[in-house]
């Protein structure tokens, strides 16, 4: 008999959530954490009374009220909603792409007219099968919203060009005909009063959790403490890379506190120029409604990930697919091993997906007890 029912390996929102779940089950749970701190990628520094999104901003939606009431739940949220700019050449626009983008863009106030216009460029470019990701957009928004708001930003992004992006990288570009500057379209929206770790304080009370503790430098004293493990980490670290590393693009972050009260006055601006190296530069009080004397502000720069660097989105192209699905077949045979979340599953999750998916798992397993 061992000592714990499970040992959980990563202390993100898809363990936290498992390790709720379970523990309310009656379960027994030990969480485990290389990094100094739980929450993993929504965890919030504080800075002279601001939450700094350490690992990029995150803004919680979903359309699914189970989700928004088991989270405010544990914490309460506000009602901040994403509405961010972009700035091309000096030029502030509104995002999505809406009415207020386009008029900014043509000075033109009728939705017919709009319409109209994004047609003909699409017309003119005539790329009826789009073989890349520029002939993609402008395919769906014309030339003008791809040049202006869209090419920079992507090849940024992605360290590659356009042109040579696969399609479906850009599967949707909403284009909205209202004069609506909210980003997302879902029933529910906010950040928790005090920040994210709020969240996972909530989720995490009573469990027994240690930080600073990396599975693989102890694997095999770790896995004999519990009957089965939840692995949250990445999936080709754990079976060593045999079949290559599945790859990611990577971030980096400069963080730079100010003394004045407000840098911005939005949480967000995307840069869609090329020259520019940052993507986007968060201000993080607005997030929270702050009305602190200084102010933080964050540079976000893409780059290419490598071993070592934080993997945050994941390349699902041909040879990553490929790769996975090598791993997935080693990880379904697993026969004590969950595996779980989005470096386990190599997949991107919004947060109320991958809730949703912790709680699916704890579901189908609580009825094999
Ligand atoms: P993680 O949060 O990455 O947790 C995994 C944990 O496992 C980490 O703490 C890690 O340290 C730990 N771990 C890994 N390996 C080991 C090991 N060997 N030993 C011990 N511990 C280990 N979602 C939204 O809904 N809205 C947003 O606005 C949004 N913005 C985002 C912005 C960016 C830049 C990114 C990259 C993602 C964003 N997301 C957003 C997605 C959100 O971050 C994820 O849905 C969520 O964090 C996934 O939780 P997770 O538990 O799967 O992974």
């Amino acid at each position: 008999m061992k000592e714990y029912d499970f040992l959980i390996v990563g202390s993100g929102l898809y363990g936290a959530v498992f390790a709720r779940e379970m523990t309310n089950l009656g379960k027994k749970c030990i969480v485990i954490d290389k990094r100094s701190h739980t929450g993993g990628n929504i965890y919030c520094e504080n800075t002279e009374g601001i939450n700094i999104h350490k690992y990029g901003p995150h803004i919680f939606h979903t359309n699914d009220k189970k989700i928004w009431d088991y989270v405010n739940s544990y914490v309460e949220f506000n009602n901040f909603i994403y509405s961010p700019l972009a700035n091309y050449k000096e030029s502030l626009y509104n995002l999505p792409f809406n009415m207020n983008t386009f008029y900014q863009l043509w000075n033109i106030k009728s939705p017919v007219e709009v319409a109209e216009k994004i047609k003909n460029q699409v017309e003119i470019a005539g790329c009826i099968k789009p073989s890349n990701l520029e002939e993609q957009a402008i395919n769906m928004v014309g030339k003008d919203i791809y040049e202006i708001l869209i090419k920079g930003y992507t090849e940024k992004q992605w360290g590659r060009k356009a042109i040579d992006l696969p399609t479906f990288i850009i599967k949707r570009l909403p284009v909205r005909l209202t004069f609506d500057n909210n980003y997302f379209t879902d029933k529910y929206q906010g950040i928790p009063i005090g920040g994210y770790n709020k969240l996972i304080e909530g989720l995490l009370a009573g469990i027994e959790v240690r930080t600073g503790v990396d599975f693989f430098k102890d694997r095999y004293e770790l896995s004999k403490l519990a009957n089965r493990i939840v692995y949250t980490g990445k999936l080709d670290e754990f079976y060593n890379y045999k079949f290559g590393y599945l790859e990611y693009r990577s971030l980096r972050f400069e963080h730079e506190y100010m003394n004045i009260p407000n840098y911005q006055g939005v949480s967000v601006i995307n840069f869609t120029e090329k020259t520019i190296p940052y993507t986007r530069i968060i201000e993080h009080k607005h997030f929270e409604f702050g009305k602190q004397t200084g102010t933080v502000i964050t540079k976000e720069y893409p780059q290419e990930w490598k071993p070592g660097l934080e993997a945050y989105y994941p390349i699902n192209d041909v040879n990553n697919t490929n790769r996975f699905g090598q791993y997935n077949e080693l990880a379904k045979s697993e026969r004590h091993v969950i595996f779980g979340g989005r470096l386990a599953e190599y997949k991107y999750y919004d947060m109320h997906q991958v809730i949703a998916a912790a709680l699916t798992k704890v579901k189908t397993i609580k009825d094999t007890f």
